[in-house]
């Protein structure tokens, strides 16, 4: 403590906050409480009796059904999450922590790690078009990351990551880490794509799309729309067109259709012909019918046959998620007039709305474990990585199951929803906040060259942690 100002200088992150008696440092982790540097979120704990719905996560199942690979947690869980962070790289994890489980002596290492590696993947269950493949997505005009690869039913946006948080502009790093932080701890943030939609992400809420919000997310493309509705159309429609920006599906060319006898109906459709009754490319992607542009479904057809068409021929148009849909009639010109959708064939396209989950966008976080991490956890970084791999190591976040990739490093992802409130932290360096918990056994964290100097009983941990608690001002 400087003498004279009154001021502490906290050395948990490279920002180096000289922080004035009852203030905050920059990122609102820690204060000068009486010239003690403090951690100023209470240091969460878990219980494996919290029951699901509770304030936090319960613990993946009980130890009953550990199948001898995975690392075992204790019954009561010391979390990172306000345990404060390890800086410079070569101090021990905050936290080093023993416990006995079923006999067996564990030790969990404990740290909120400041990830300047991180970022965001987002899934959003809509089959509407957000933007092109590698279109920029935005926040107040930042570039914060961009649509990648679409899934099935979903549109992904990768969002954060290193590029962003130092590669560019101090604003641009600023904004990508503010907007991260906020994905991260479920509040919602509206971002927009260039030449495409703005949607609001909030994890575990349904997508607002265009000031929309989305409904549903697709039962199945429209090839398999046909195949698995085929069967409850017949008699009651000629023809079923299933619009989809991907691969639209037509009954009476399709091999569902083939094999329930559906006669020819002479229908000629725009876009590519991929295989029997599967089309690609019928419009322009868009915000429209089955994520096309399409506000007019006969767009997509060419003329009928008239060899093969006949007046009166019914035909029903859907979208896959039954969204839109229109039911036609060809008149003596074999033009489709539109016609009220007929009972039985509204309660088919109720049936495909009813296939529909609702629509969620789902926020993964998704960091590496760098120096300070590993080197918080033992003198031999490589080590942690290599148990980690070998699964003798168990990685949590907050007391959630991560999924660590496989190959070089600890690069790990987790379902954002799954940890306790709030959780996620930031620093103005910038970088992300995050627990991060490494449980094993004590033999094999001292062969791993683990601190054992610094591992602490749980009981002890409890005593000091009850004691200190302080409220937040
Ligand atoms: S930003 Fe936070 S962690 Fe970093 S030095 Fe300042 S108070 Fe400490």
């Amino acid at each position: 403590m400087d003498e004279q100002t009154g001021k502490i200088r906290c050395d948990a992150c490279p920002v180096l906050c000289y922080i004035r008696e009852g203030m905050l440092g920059a990122c609102d982790r820690y204060a000068n409480r009486g010239g003690v540097l403090t951690r100023v979120d209470p240091h969460v704990l878990l219980e494996r009796t919290v029951k699901a719905g509770g304030d936090v996560v319960p613990f993946l199942p009980s130890s009953r059904e550990w199948d001898g690979r995975v690392v075992r947690e204790p019954e009561t869980f010391v979390t990172a999450l306000g345990a404060g962070t390890t800086y410079p790289d070569y101090k021990p994890a905050p936290f080093i922590v023993s416990s006995e489980v079923d006999g067996v002596d564990m030790v969990t290492v404990v740290t909120e790690g400041i990830f300047s590696y991180c970022g965001l993947k987002v899934k959003i269950d809509t089959d509407r078009h957000l933007g092109n493949e590698c279109a920029p997505v935005r926040v107040a005009g930042e570039q914060i990351g961009h649509v990648t690869t679409a899934e099935y039913g979903s549109q992904m946006l990768s969002l954060g990551g290193v590029r962003h948080l130092t590669g560019g502009s101090k604003k641009e790093g600023r904004t990508a880490c503010e907007s991260m932080l906020a994905l991260a701890n479920g509040k919602p943030v509206e971002v927009s794509v260039d030449g495409g939609a703005t949607v609001v992400i909030e994890a575990g809420k349904a997508p607002i799309i265009n000031g929309v919000r989305e409904e549903r997310m697709r039962v199945g493309c429209g090839s398999a729309t046909i195949g698995m509705f085929a069967q409850q159309w017949m008699g009651l429609v000629d023809e079923v067109v299933v619009v989809d920006d991907h691969i639209t599906g037509v009954l009476s060319e399709h091999q569902a259709g083939k094999f329930l006898g559906v006669r020819d109906t002479g229908i000629k459709m725009k876009g590519h012909r991929s295989t029997p009754g599967r089309y690609f490319k019928v419009a322009h992607p868009g915000t429209g019918w089955g994520g096309t542009d399409l506000t007019n479904p006969l767009d997509i057809l060419k003329p009928f046959d008239p060899k093969e068409a006949w007046p009166g021929l019914r035909m029903l148009m859907v979208s896959t998620t039954g969204e839109h849909f229109a039911y036609y009639e060809l008149d003596t010109a074999l033009t489709a007039v539109e016609k009220d959708l007929p009972p039985a064939l509204k309660l088919s396209v109720e049936r495909i709305q009813e296939n529909c989950e609702p629509a969620l966008s789902t926020v993964l976080f998704m960091a590496g474990a760098g120096g300070s991490l590993r080197a918080g956890v033992t003198e031999n970084p490589v080590r942690l990585t290599s148990s980690v791999k070998h699964a003798l190591t168990r990685v949590t976040a907050g007391g959630a199951a991560c999924y660590v990739w496989p190959g070089g490093g600890i690069t790990y992802m987790v379902d954002v929803t799954t940890l306790p409130e709030n959780a996620f932290g930031s620093v103005p360096t910038p970088a992300l906040v995050a627990p991060i918990e490494f449980t094993m056994t004590k033999a094999d964290y001292a062969a791993m060259g683990g601190h054992m100097d610094q591992v602490r009983s749980l009981d002890s941990i409890l005593r000091d942690e009850t004691k200190k608690r302080i409220p937040r001002g």
